[in-house]
């Protein structure tokens, strides 16, 4: 895949990549599988809770939390256990609650009913990046991500800060540069211990703690890394 960049509203491994549509209503089932089948998924669409625990494995599952069979957190938690499988949570705008223990359960992402298909799309190809790196772009050199005067060179693992390079563990660098990839978006607890410490996370919510304070430390004032109460963190720019 070596091609210049893809349209952000294109994603950029469309083709062999698995979408599971977990949504009981035929109509909007309808519209997100000709859209996903558009933009060259392989899609495969089930109804049920049931059915959605049944399918064949998917990179990403597409999952309605209201489904007539089954709680859609718990069934989020329950596919959340299949490691190579990105979740986007989809809820209906009214439903707050449920976006916050959607990203609590694990989700990767969310979309609020009503949502565009290109929103869709982007975000799809954003967890697929995120998720996959390595599928994703085998050969190409990351971009640096940044956020004010913050800027993560992901190939070099370095932090620069306004040119000063910071000085950071191995895991305060992860935990970073998640943020920064993340933002303006909050990153939910449970997924930071998931990426960053992997899945013996269990034990370490203080480590979690611990490292937050101390890259409060390393980055000063430039960038504001704020807690979300009861959902994560979030970067914000300077
Ligand atoms: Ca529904």
């Amino acid at each position: 895949m070596g091609g210049g960049r893809v349209s952000p509203t294109l994603p950029t491994m469309a083709s062999h990549m698995r979408i599971l549509v977990v949504e009981d209503d035929d109509r909007v089932a309808r519209g997100l599988v000709t859209a996903l089948r558009s933009a060259s998924f392989d899609v495969q669409r089930v109804a049920t809770a049931e059915r959605a625990l049944t399918a064949a494995p998917a990179d990403v599952v597409l999952l309605d939390l209201g489904l007539p069979d089954a709680d859609g957190i718990d069934l989020l938690r329950r596919l959340r256990r299949r490691p190579q499988t990105a979740i986007i949570a989809v809820t209906a705008r009214s439903e707050e609650r449920d976006r916050v223990r959607g990203l609590r359960a694990g989700a990767d992402d969310y979309v609020v009913k009503p949502f565009g298909v290109a929103e869709l799309l982007a975000r799809i190809d954003a967890v697929l990046r995120r998720t996959r790196p390595a599928r994703a772009e085998p050969e190409a050199e990351d971009p640096p991500l940044s956020v004010g005067d913050l800027v993560i060179d992901v190939n070099s693992r370095e932090a620069r800060l306004a040119d000063t390079a910071l000085q950071l563990t191995r895991k305060e660098f992860d935990l970073l540069r998640l943020l920064v990839a993340r933002s303006p978006n909050v990153v939910a607890r449970d997924q930071i211990l998931d990426q960053v410490w992997g899945a013996a996370w269990e034990a370490s919510s203080r480590t979690l703690d611990t490292h937050i304070a101390s890259l409060r430390n390393k980055v000063g004032t430039a960038v504001q890394i704020r807690t979300v109460r009861g959902v994560g963190y979030v970067l914000d720019g300077g």
